[in-house]
C-alpha cells in the first residue's frame, strides 16, 4: 500500500504498512483499484458523450459514489469496496459495448476479472506510485483529492434530488485527463485551478439543495448536555439520513443527538420541529473512542469520519451510504430510496441514557443569509473599528497534538477580531468563552466543511459593500486547518476565487512536491504555520 491523501499520513510522507487511520493494506490497495476502474468508467462515459449518447444519472452517481467511498475514514470494508470494483467493471463492459466507434480505451476501461487474487495483484500495480514523475504525481493526486471532495458534496446534493450534470461531466473528464500521460505539468496546473472552480460549483449546488430542502440556517443555541432518555447519535454530513432518522424516531421514547460534523443540522429550521432532536454530544471525530463508549446508545455513521471502533461498542455502530466498517451493520438505501432505521431504534430502546460529559451550549448558524441579515451591524462594526479583522479558521480537526495550536491561536487573537469557521476545526475553540463584539459573537460558525462556501460568499459580499476591487483587500486572514480531501477542495475553491496568502496547517500536504509547493507559494502566497506568537505577529503584519 501507499497512501498519502490525508494530513495524518505516516511520518508526513506516506502510509506504507497500515494507515494511521486504521486502513489495512488490502483495503488501501482495493481502493486504488476502485479508483483505477472508475477512471476507466469515466473514459467510457466521455466516449459515449463524444458520440452524442446520453449517460444516465445513475452512472454519474457510480463515479461520484466510488470516489466518495475512497475518502479518508469513510469505508474500511474490503468486501464492499471489492463489490464496487466488480460493479464498475461490469458497467465498463456494458457501456463500452454501446460505443459505435473505436476510441482507444485504456486498460483502466477494459481490464476485467472475477478473481479475488487477480484483483488483489492488479491493485498493487495501479496505486499512487505508478506515476513515477514526482511533480506529475503530485498534481494528479492534488486533483484527485479535490475531485473526491466534490464527489462527496455532489452525493449529498443528489440524495436531496439536486443534480448538476456539468459537475459530473467535469469529474469524469478530469479523471480521464489525470490518466493521460501526454498532459504536461502546466496543463495539470490549469486542471487543478479548474477543479477549484468546480469545487465552488459543487458547494453551491449542495448549499442550494440544503437550504431549499431544510431552510436557511439561523442563529441557534445547541445544548451539549444530555437528557434521561436513551439516545441515538448521528455523525457525518448527510442531512437526508438525519431527516429519515428523525421521522422514524418520533414518539419512540428515544432522543437523537448530533455528533461532530452533524452539529450544524441544528441550525436548519426544518429540523427544529422535532422535539426529540435534543442536542450535540461530544467533539470532533477523533475523540470518538471515548465518547462513543460513554454515549451508551447506537451510533449512525452517515459518511466519514470513522475511527476503527473498540469491541466494547462495535455492536452499537451502524453505517450507511458511502461509510462502512467490517462487522458493523450497514443500513442499505441508495439515492431516492427510503432507509429503514428500525434496528437502530430497537437497540436504542434497550440502552441506558448517554452519560453526561459536558454541560452548556454552543451557538452557530452563521451561514451566508444569516450573516447578511446582520450585515448593517457587521459593516458598522468594521467601519467604527470595533472589528479590525476577520480570521477564517475553517477546515478539519484531527488527533495530532500539534493541533492544540488552533485553540491557542484562537485565544491569542486580539479582542477586536472575529473568527469565521466551518467544518470540524471549530471544536478546538467553539467551547471557549471568546465573547462578542457589540452583540456579534467572536466565533461565527457557518456549518459543515462544505459551508465554507458561505464564508466565501460573505467575503464577496463584504468586498461589494466596501467597494473593493480585490477580495484580498478585505481585512481577512486565512488560517485553515486541513485533514482530508474535502478540505483540499475547499482550498482549491478559495484559490479559484482569487484568495491569496492562505496559511495551511498543521503541516503542508505530503502529496505536494517541492515544485508544486513552489507554484502555490509564488502564485497564491500559500504558506504553513509557525508558533502562535510568530503567526499572530506575521499574519497581522501581512494585512
Ligand atoms: Fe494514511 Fe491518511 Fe491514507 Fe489513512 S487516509 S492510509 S492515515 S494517508
Amino acid at each position: 500500500m501507499f497512501c498519502y491523501q490525508c494530513q495524518e499520513t505516516a511520518g508526513c510522507s506516506g502510509c506504507t504498512k497500515i494507515g494511521v487511520c486504521g486502513k489495512k493494506a488490502e483495503v488501501s490497495n482495493i481502493q486504488d483499484l476502485l479508483r483505477y476502474v472508475t477512471i476507466g468508467l469515466s473514459e467510457v462515459t466521455m466516449a459515449l458523450r463524444q458520440e452524442g449518447k446520453v449517460v444516465d444519472a445513475a452512472v454519474n452517481h457510480v463515479v461520484s459514489s466510488n470516489l466518495f467511498t475512497t475518502i479518508t475514514n469513510a469505508n474500511f470494508d474490503d468486501a464492499v469496496i471489492s463489490a464496487c470494483v466488480k460493479e464498475t467493471m461490469a458497467l465498463n463492459k456494458n457501456l463500452a459495448a454501446q460505443l459505435s466507434e473505436i476510441h482507444n480505451l485504456s486498460d483502466a476501461a477494459t481490464w476485467q476479472s472475477n478473481s479475488h487474487e487477480e484483483m488483489a495483484e492488479k491493485a498493487k500495480t495501479v496505486g499512487v506510485l505508478a506515476t513515477t514523475n514526482e511533480d506529475i504525481r503530485s498534481l494528479r493526486e492534488l486533483i484527485v483529492y479535490g475531485l473526491k471532495g466534490i464527489a462527496a458534496y455532489l452525493k449529498h446534493a443528489n440524495v436531496l434530488g439536486f443534480e448538476k450534470e456539468e459537475i459530473d461531466i467535469f469529474l469524469q473528464e478530469a479523471l480521464t485527463k489525470i490518466h493521460d500521460d501526454r498532459l504536461s505539468v502546466d496543463e495539470l496546473i490549469a486542471l487543478t485551478m479548474e477543479t477549484g472552480k468546480f469545487g465552488v460549483a459543487g458547494m453551491a449546488v449542495l448549499n442550494e439543495a440544503n437550504t431549499t430542502t431544510y431552510g436557511d440556517p439561523e442563529i441557534t443555541k445547541v445544548d451539549i448536555g444530555v437528557g434521561d432518555k436513551p439516545g441515538i447519535l448521528i455523525s457525518g454530513h448527510d442531512l437526508k439520513d438525519l431527516e429519515m432518522l428523525l421521522q422514524q424516531t418520533e414518539n419512540q421514547g428515544v432522543d437523537v443527538y448530533t455528533h461532530s460534523e452533524m452539529l450544524p443540522a441544528h441550525y436548519y429550521p426544518a429540523f427544529k420541529k422535532y422535539k426529540h432532536f435534543v442536542g450535540n454530544y461530544g467533539n470532533a471525530w477523533w475523540k470518538q473512542k471515548e465518547e462513543f463508549e460513554s454515549f451508551n446508545g447506537p451510533i449512525l455513521m452517515t459518511t466519514n469520519c470513522i475511527v476503527p471502533p473498540k469491541d466494547s461498542y462495535k455492536d452499537r455502530i451502524y453505517t450507511t451510504g458511502a461509510a462502512g466498517f467490517p462487522g458493523c451493520t450497514h443500513i442499505a438505501g441508495g439515492i431516492g430510496e427510503a432507509k429503514d432505521f428500525s434496528a437502530i431504534i430497537k437497540q436504542a430502546k434497550g440502552c441506558a441514557a448517554p452519560k453526561q460529559i459536558e454541560t452548556g451550549s454552543i451557538v452557530g448558524g452563521f451561514a451566508y443569509n444569516q450573516v447578511i441579515a446582520l450585515a448593517d451591524k457587521v459593516v458598522a462594526a468594521v467601519k467604527s473599528g470595533a472589528i479590525k479583522k476577520f480570521v477564517v479558521m475553517a477546515g478539519c480537526d484531527g488527533r495530532m497534538k500539534s493541533r492544540d495550536y488552533y485553540a491557542e491561536f484562537a485565544k491569542a487573537l486580539p479582542q477586536d477580531t472575529v473568527i469565521l469557521t466551518a467544518g470540524c476545526a471549530k471544536y478546538r475553540y467553539n467551547k471557549l468563552e471568546l465573547g462578542d463584539i457589540g452583540g456579534i459573537p467572536r466565533v461565527l460558525d457557518a456549518g459543515q466543511c462544505n459551508d465554507s462556501y458561505s464564508l466565501a460568499l460573505i467575503a464577496l459580499k463584504l468586498k461589494e459593500v466596501f467597494g473593493l476591487d480585490d477580495i484580498n483587500d478585505l481585512p481577512i486572514i486565512y488560517n485553515i486547518a486541513w485533514y482530508e480531501q474535502k478540505a483540499v477542495i475547499v482550498l482549491l475553491a478559495l484559490l479559484s476565487l482569487g484568495v491569496k496568502n492562505i496559511h495551511l496547517g498543521p503541516t503542508l500536504p505530503a502529496f505536494l512536491s517541492p515544485t508544486v509547493v513552489d507554484v502555490l507559494v509564488k502564485n497564491f502566497g500559500i504558506a504553513g504555520i509557525g508558533t502562535v506568537e510568530e503567526d499572530i505577529k506575521l499574519f497581522f503584519a501581512e494585512q
